[in-house]
């Protein structure tokens, strides 16, 4: 049984300019990435005259976790009254959302504080964050006829969107940087059909080629700096909210890339809050490899000046290896609304935030480990009392980066710039050379 809404709501949302001297707004139909009249991000918003029931929403949510329809069951669908789609589409769905809250005791205790929660947004279908967003780009993107779809990536994005274009037949291109992303991204993206490109240079020199490609309408681009991304990755404030009772955590802390996550998550409490769901926003902080900072850069420093790009981002933590996050500025106001703070991580850093992440039972890649390293300074920083509700944002799946972890617990990790990085918390493989008796001693001396 599939519950719906009462009404069609699809008309009552609109594109709207987030720079406050221009404020267009255009149609959600309209094929834009970004305001065509003055290059500003866009914001999907819902105008005026809508008002949700509001009051029924938290159990129309939560019930339609028992229906047996695609759209109620998928993480992301189930809260379609916060959607800018008719009731009646049906949408490319691979299940995503719904991923688990994880208590983490002994990340927690390498925080140096009482508790620490761990959102995995790994155990999504792909295996990152990307496709809570992506479900909703690729729904638009049949909606609007588009016939090639296409991202520059890291890698994460490259496998999420190829997944949701195979479901939808839809052709698929992506652009990514030779040699950069993982092994394990690139091979989902080749599985799942799409035609992979590699190109000379990095993300950023990506992003810009398929911006300007895109220009002439022969691609519909969802990379983050498409809205309707956005709206299918706030969902995620949705379900923590519920997963905790609707009681909002007093931090929460995510990787910053190309900064898509955090602006998502601002949008999402900022809509549970106008319709009284919550009774205040969660602090937002963004963490930064070191060597891949610049919006970390454009936080801490003169605010006056001009954002400015990283030119040569370096960081192991491939899926934030981002020098132009198209994103900063609805994540700027995300951190600024709720009181954050943006702060940079090191590679050592994040490689034993990482390994103490998996000491907990769960995997995550390297930029997910940002947020524990950062947690853990934070902590000592004061801004995170010991007591306070904490969440942590993991953005992928262990298994997104196996070569890193396999170096890391050999002690062979070796970052651009840095030099070797310590195994601190390495757990190499035990090579045992005798028969059975030298197995048994080294099981005994396990089991002591
Ligand atoms: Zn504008």
């Amino acid at each position: 049984m599939t519950i719906q809404p009462t009404n069609d709501i699809a008309e009552l949302f609109e594109q709207r300019c987030i720079e406050p001297s221009c404020s267009a707004t255009y149609s959600i139909g309209e094929r834009i990435y970004v305001c065509p009249r003055c290059g500003g991000l866009l914001d999907i918003e819902a105008n005026d005259s809508y008002a949700p029931a509001a009051d029924t929403l938290k159990s129309l949510w939560l019930n339609r976790k028992t229906s047996l329809a695609v759209s109620d069951i998928s993480g992301v669908w189930r809260f379609r009254e916060l959607l800018p789609f008719s009731a009646k589409i049906i949408p490319v769905s691979l299940r995503e959302g719904n991923t688990p809250l994880y208590e983490a005791p002994r990340s927690a205790a390498y925080c140096a504080i009482n508790s620490l929660k761990l959102k995995h947004q790994g155990a999504n279908p792909t295996g990152s964050f990307k496709d809570t967003g992506m479900t909703v780009a690729v729904t638009q993107a049949v909606k609007l006829g588009a016939r090639l779809v296409a991202c520059a990536s890291t890698g994460n994005t490259a496998a999420s969107l190829a997944a949701y274009a195979a479901r939808a037949n839809l052709a698929c291109a992506i652009m990514v940087p030779t040699g950069q992303i993982s092994h394990a991204k690139l091979a989902q993206a080749l599985d799942y059909g799409a035609k992979v490109l590699e190109i000379e240079g990095n993300f950023d020199s990506c992003m810009r080629e398929i911006r300007i490609l895109s220009d002439d309408g022969s691609l519909y681009l969802v990379n983050s700096i498409n809205p309707f991304r956005i709206e299918g990755q706030k969902t995620v404030a949705f379900e923590l909210a519920e997963q905790l009772n609707w009681q909002v955590p007093d931090h929460l802390v995510v990787p910053g890339g190309n900064l898509g996550n955090s602006s998502a998550l601002g949008k999402g409490f900022r809509e549970l809050l106008a319709l009284r769901l919550i009774d205040h926003m969660p602090r937002i902080s963004v963490v930064q490899a070191i060597g891949a900072a610049p919006f970390a850069s454009y936080f801490n420093e003169d605010r006056s000046a001009t954002f400015q790009d990283e030119v040569n981002p370096k960081t192991l933590a491939s899926a934030i290896k981002i020098g132009a996050p198209v994103s900063w500025k609805k994540a700027l106001r995300a951190v600024d609304e709720t009181g954050g703070k943006v702060l940079t991580v090191t590679e050592q850093e994040i490689a034993n935030a990482k390994a103490i992440i998996g000491r907990d039972g769960v995997g995550c890649e390297p930029a997910s480990a940002t947020t524990v390293a950062g947690i853990r300074k934070l902590h000592a920083d004061g801004f995170i009392k010991s007591d306070e509700t904490v969440v942590a944002l993991l953005t992928g799946n262990v298994l997104k980066d196996t070569d890193y972890v396999n170096k890391y617990h050999s002690d062979n990790l070796v970052a651009e710039g840095v030099g070797a990085i310590s195994g601190s918390y390495r757990n190499p493989p035990i090579k045992v050379a005798g028969g059975r008796d030298e197995l048994r001693d080294v099981l005994t001396q396990l089991s002591n």
